[in-house]
């Protein structure tokens, strides 16, 4: 037909948002990510909850599930250090959860019903949920714990998030505050990584320290090393919970690494040991679901803090093949 495009080859073109260079012998880490209606075995699934409106502090963390699954199509499938290709482990991309424009807890209703669901359609799966603020955490964990699963957390964060309700409802600042009190989680199952200096009140520690959370501070992680740390934390887990969630605020890295995040600061960990953290707890069974929040590109430069989200991801799935 004249004048119809489909029917004109033009070999120079190439679709809108594919990758720029094509090489026959390299997967790019965002072809992992299948849709929901393909059929497949993957052990992965993978759901943005992109909810912002209720962090205390100015936030655009709604963008973020999109840039890092972006960020994704930078890196490779390959893991040279371990040997390991990763180019046939799909990842489920539901996409996201539909926010309420002005409703926050119905927002984080829609969070809680949806991971409850995803959890039972995809038994298997490990759960990845790209936030949104830290808020999402006490929906999604909350849903994990349903099915009176004994839940254990692991949180990688600068901040306790065990801030009182009465002051602002459910903000970024109250998840663990939330799951504890609605017995969704008990104090002694959660355990804190990377808490710092000038980032809480000491009411917040005396209260985690209360409810029986361990709290690891940035002090112990540079006398400790993070690798003894976290061998703790699945020692003291593994035998009291059926499942462990990682929740890694990304805040808990220095402002160095994470440039793109709302509460950046100094004297906080690194890349390199938050990711090799991921690795190693990763490769326990009974860790089975992630979440990576607080990242906001709209602050971030040349999208460093959605790349270590990307590798974070990355380090999860390399983990579950060790
Ligand atoms: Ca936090």
């Amino acid at each position: 037909m004249k004048g119809d495009l489909r029917m004109t080859k033009l070999p120079y073109i190439k679709q809108a948002g594919q990758a720029i260079f094509q090489d026959r012998f390299v997967k790019k880490a965002n072809e992992l990510l299948i849709s929901a209606d393909a059929r497949n075995d993957s052990r992965f699934i993978l759901v943005g909850a992109p909810l912002s409106k209720s962090s205390i502090s100015h936030s655009g963390a709604s963008f973020a599930p999109a840039t890092i699954r972006k960020m994704l199509s930078s890196y490779s499938t390959y893991a040279i250090e371990e040997n390991i290709e990763l180019e046939n482990e799909e990842i489920v991309d539901v996409g996201d959860i539909v926010m309420h424009p002005t409703d926050i807890v119905q927002s984080q209703k829609r969070i809680e019903d949806t991971v409850s669901e995803l959890l039972e359609v995809h038994q298997t799966k490990q759960l990845i949920l790209l936030g949104g603020d830290h808020s999402v955490s006490f929906p999604a964990i909350k849903a994990f714990a349903g099915g009176k699963r004994r839940v254990g957390v692991i949180q990688f964060d600068a901040h306790h998030d065990l801030r009182n309700l009465e002051d602002g409802g459910p903000t970024n600042g109250t998840p663990f505050r939330s799951l504890l009190e609605s017995g969704s989680l008990k104090g002694e199952h959660l355990i804190q990584i990377g808490i710092r200096n000038f980032a809480n009140g000491k009411a917040y520690s005396s209260y985690g320290k209360e409810q029986g959370v361990s709290i690891y501070t940035m002090k112990d992680v540079r006398e400790q090393s993070l690798s003894l740390i976290v061998k703790e934390a699945i020692r003291k887990l593994e035998n009291e919970v059926d499942v462990i969630y990682l929740s890694v605020d990304v805040d808990v890295l220095d402002q160095a690494f994470a440039p793109g995040c709302p509460a950046i600061g100094p004297g906080g960990m690194s890349s390199e040991e938050l990711l090799n953290a991921i690795l190693f707890l990763a490769q326990h069974d009974k860790v089975q679901g992630m979440d990576i929040v607080e990242i906001d590109p709209t602050l971030d430069f040349r999208d460093m803090t959605s790349r270590v989200a990307a590798w974070i991801i990355l380090n999860f799935i390399l983990g579950k093949r060790m």
